[in-house]
């Protein structure tokens, strides 16, 4: 079958079927992280892959912020599951054009962000190649019990951290180069935003450790792809209330006709999207207040024949055409 029709996930779904169970392997394909068992514990394990002109383009993002983001984009994984992130193998493919400078410069975005998160860089592999490919692979401390995307149950509440949106808005801005980009302070925290995501690992952990959240994943590919993946793995509905959405003041003012749309299907916000027992709401309140990082529920989980819908405030379902990405499918 085409890859065209089969889309990313039904491709890596096919993956997951002919995969073998291996040794020790407590939850392989199909989560944000691996969870696998070693003999003095358990550890988390994913991988990313960045590709210049697919993921990233030379022309609007810094050698830094692309170190920065190829650490955050793992992390997010790791914070999904309630894990640590701890060890780095990193492999590049390099055009030859490039030189050390250039090199030293996507380190030294890495290294920022992996000093103050105790992550170590401990190997990876190198190569020339007509494009800058970024491949890595990060090993993360498992919590206890790893959270899931399958644990979500009917009448949850649906939570999301931070704000969403701003990445994708921000990314509109950088192809529409506008000229006074730099210059507007909306405009630069969106930007930001879109190159250095902050991984919610301190969010992530709590939740692990406080057995706040019973489903949980990050939001890479649009809220509406990302929490799709919860409903199927969990086996449930959900309605998101289009009010509740946490936007923030930058998006407010630049999304104009964009409306919510980015916030809802727009990707790379690397938020956590997660699920919770609605006596919980006083406990995860005081999570928020320990992470300082704002915490909003914006929906429920319900029966799985009820699908996933947004309601805007009147009750009635928005339509959404764009529910998020798809490395092979075209909008
Ligand atoms: P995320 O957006 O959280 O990074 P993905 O959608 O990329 O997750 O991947 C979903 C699951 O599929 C993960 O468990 C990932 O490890 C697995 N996966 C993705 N691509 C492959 C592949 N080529 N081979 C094996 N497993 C894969
Ligand atoms: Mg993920």
């Amino acid at each position: 079958m085409k890859l065209s029709r089969l889309g990313e996930f039904g491709l890596i779904e096919r993956l997951r079927r002919t995969t073998l169970p291996g040794r020790g392997v407590r939850l392989g394909i199909g989560d944000d992280a691996a969870w696998v068992q070693t003999r003095s514990g358990s550890c988390l394990l994913t991988a990313d892959l960045l590709i210049e002109g697919v993921h990233f383009d030379l022309k609007w993002t810094s050698l830094y912020a692309l170190g920065y983001k190829t650490l955050a984009v793992n992390m997010s994984d790791i914070a999904a599951m309630g894990g640590t992130p701890a060890y780095l193998v990193l492999s590049l493919g390099i055009p030859a054009t490039f030189d050390s400078e250039d090199v030293d410069q996507f380190y030294r975005g890495i290294r920022s962000l992996a000093v103050r998160s105790g992550v170590a860089l401990v190997g990876g592999d190198t190569s020339v190649s007509k494009s800058l490919l970024i491949s890595a692979c990060l090993v993360g401390q498992a919590p206890y019990r790893p959270i899931t995307r399958s644990g979500a149950q009917i009448g949850d509440d649906i939570y999301v951290t931070g704000t969403l949106g701003d990445s994708a808005l921000g990314l509109k801005l950088l192809k529409r180069k506008s000229p006074k980009l730099g210059t507007q302070r909306a405009a630069k925290f969106l930007l930001s935003r879109h190159h250095f995501p902050n991984a919610r690992v301190r969010i992530g952990t709590t939740l692990a450790k406080e057995k706040l959240a019973r489903a949980m994943i990050d939001i890479s590919d649009g809220l509406l792809q990302d929490l799709g993946h919860i409903c199927k793995a969990s086996r449930i509905g959900a309605i998101v209330a289009e009010e509740r959405l946490p936007l923030s003041s930058a998006y407010r003012s630049l999304a104009g006709p964009d409306g919510t749309r980015h916030a809802l299907a727009g990707g790379e916000d690397y938020e956590l999207l997660f699920c919770a027992h609605r006596r919980d709401r006083s406990r995860i309140a005081k999570v928020q207040e320990y992470t300082d990082v704002p915490i909003t529920r914006i929906g429920t989980c319900v029966r799985p024949r009820d699908g996933m819908a947004v309601v805007d405030r009147a009750g009635q379902r928005v339509d959404f055409r764009a529910t998020g990405h798809d490395h092979f499918k075209p909008l």
